[in-house]
């Protein structure tokens, strides 16, 4: 077989089709495998015409098709599947040949599998890649972690295949071994909490402003043209007025109210909890999502008396969306900061160097949380790329200061009536846990040294102390 391929691919599912099929139309001769020949054969029969592709029948024909350096793209399932096609292709490539694993692994995996191969002198590239079928195809947010020799070989490969945002492509290297991972599992992250504000807004309108799923389609729409605009809202407004068309009322009163989850909402709060970064928002959408399915619990509990519910007028329910607006923004705004911060935070813990207004930068475009406020929130880590939080930025700031009184009305009006709003609640209390001059962690401290000898810090000289509670006097001294 001629080594003419500018990249393999194995695993030819959903998403190894696809992208299999989108660096073919960039111009690539792709090779493609498949464990199983039946899905190498309908690739090439259905999409053959599309570009240059070599079929490989087996592992040993896939590396023999392929240039040097080798790259070849892993499109199999996280976990033991991964691991037993890595130690599969290992054996056969050589020195400098590049392994690419695009599917949805843990970090932490990626660490150690990039430590192993590198040990052979295999390049071992971790991406993230997001914007599902569709993005595969037509062009993803791509998140490669790996050497910076790698990305030198595979950056233009990459940059070919993403989506583009006013020119520009929505790949770009983040940093070393797990690093694109990581920032794929924040960008997950982020998309439960995005989810969960929308669907507490929904809720709001719903049951506070007595809207009808339509009507809220339309609130939706409206708020899709503005400071709001995301792919995530405007699909919100195409499943909210859709009807369904077995019973002919809104869909979205007919699917059952619990939601599924793949995990990777659940690892980037597992993750944050090791790294103490307080991703507040992002947590609670993930329990959310959890309490959501506990039908037992849900059952039992069920018909316990909840708030007041009086009724809008048409003037106070119109005045109340456009306060949801705020309380949906500036939420937003703390649960995307949440996840900038932790990237922040890992990037410490793991000595990479992630630029974090390349993050907002390619998260325009190809995936989930595509959304317009990404290019400030790229202008800001721009001006500043030491910024700990866009809330001082002035910018934000300001939008968050003229959404003070309608967001704490907002999350007020949901706890008076009874509408469970989790995910804006936290966001609203991680807020004022940053703003507070003092915190009652000063209590936490005496306790800590009361029952356990923890000792504490004081604000007024250096050093550490500890008060002898049990003694009659409660002495102080030095620890
Ligand atoms: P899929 O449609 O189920 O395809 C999985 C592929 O992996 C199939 O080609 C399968 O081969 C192959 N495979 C599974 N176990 C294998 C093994 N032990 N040895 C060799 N090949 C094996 O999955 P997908 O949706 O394309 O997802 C692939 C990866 O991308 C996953 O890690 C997923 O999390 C990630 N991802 C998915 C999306 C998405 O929206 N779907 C988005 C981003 C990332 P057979 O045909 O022989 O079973």
């Amino acid at each position: 077989m001629n080594a003419s391929a500018a990249i393999g691919v194995t695993g030819l599912g959903v998403m190894g089709r696809n992208l299999a099929r989108n660096f073919a139309r960039n111009g690539y001769t792709v090779a493609v495998h498949n464990r199983g020949e039946a899905r190498t054969r309908a690739l090439i029969d259905a999409f053959g015409h599309e570009g240059d592709f070599v079929a490989a029948r087996t592992a040993e024909e896939l590396v023999a098709a392929l240039e040097r350096p080798r790259k070849l793209l892993l499109m199999v399932q996280a976990g033991p599947a991964t691991d037993a096609v890595i130690e599969e292709f290992a054996a056969l490539l050589e020195p400098g040949d590049m392994i690419i694993d695009g599917g949805n692994a843990h970090f932490a995996d990626t660490r150690r599998r990039e430590a192993a191969l590198r040990d052979l002198g295999l390049h071992f590239v971790g991406v993230g890649v997001s914007g599902g079928e569709e993005g595969a195809l037509h062009g993803p947010s791509v998140m490669p972690g790996g050497s910076a020799e790698s990305y030198a070989v595979l950056g233009p490969m990459f940059e070919a295949i993403s989506a583009k945002v006013d020119g520009e492509p929505c790949a770009a290297h983040i940093g070393a071994d797990g690093a694109g991972h990581f920032v794929k599992m924040v960008h997950n992250g982020i998309e439960y909490a995005d989810m969960q504000l929308i669907a507490e807004a929904y809720d709001l309108l719903r049951q506070v402003a007595g809207h009808t799923p339509a009507e809220i389609a339309e609130v939706f729409r409206r708020w899709n043209e503005g400071r709001l605009g995301s792919y995530l809202v405007e699909i919100t407004a195409e499943v909210l007025d859709h009807t369904d068309h077995a019973t002919g009322e809104p869909f979205v009163d007919v699917v059952a109210d619990a939601a599924g989850q793949k995990g990777t909402g659940r690892w980037t709060v597992q993750t944050a909890l090791d790294l103490g970064s307080p991703v507040t928002a992002i947590a609670q959408a993930t329990f959310a999502r959890a309490a959501s399915g506990q039908a037992e619990l849900r059952s039992a509990c069920a018909g316990l008396p909840g708030g007041v519910t009086p009724a809008l007028s048409r003037t106070e329910a119109a005045r109340f969306a456009s306060r949801v607006e705020h309380a949906l923004y500036a939420s937003k705004v703390i649960a995307y900061d949440q996840g900038w911060k932790m990237i922040r935070d890992a990037a410490a813990e793991y000595g990479w160097k992630i630029d974090l207004a390349e993050v907002a930068r390619i998260w325009r475009g190809g995936c989930i949380i595509r959304a317009s406020f990404l290019d400030r929130i790229r202008a800001a880590h721009t001006a500043d790329p030491d910024l700990v939080s866009l809330l001082a930025e002035p910018g934000f700031a300001a939008e968050i200061g003229d959404a003070q009184v309608p967001w704490r009305e907002v999350v007020a009006s949901a706890a008076r009536r009874g509408v469970p709003v989790p995910a804006f609640s936290a966001a609203l209390a991680h807020y004022d846990t940053l703003r507070a001059g003092r915190l009652p962690a000063a209590l936490l401290q005496g306790q800590r040294d009361y029952f356990g000898a923890h000792g504490y810090r004081r604000t007024d000289r250096p050093g550490d102390f500890h008060t002898h509670w049990a003694t009659p006097d409660r002495v102080e001294t030095e620890a």
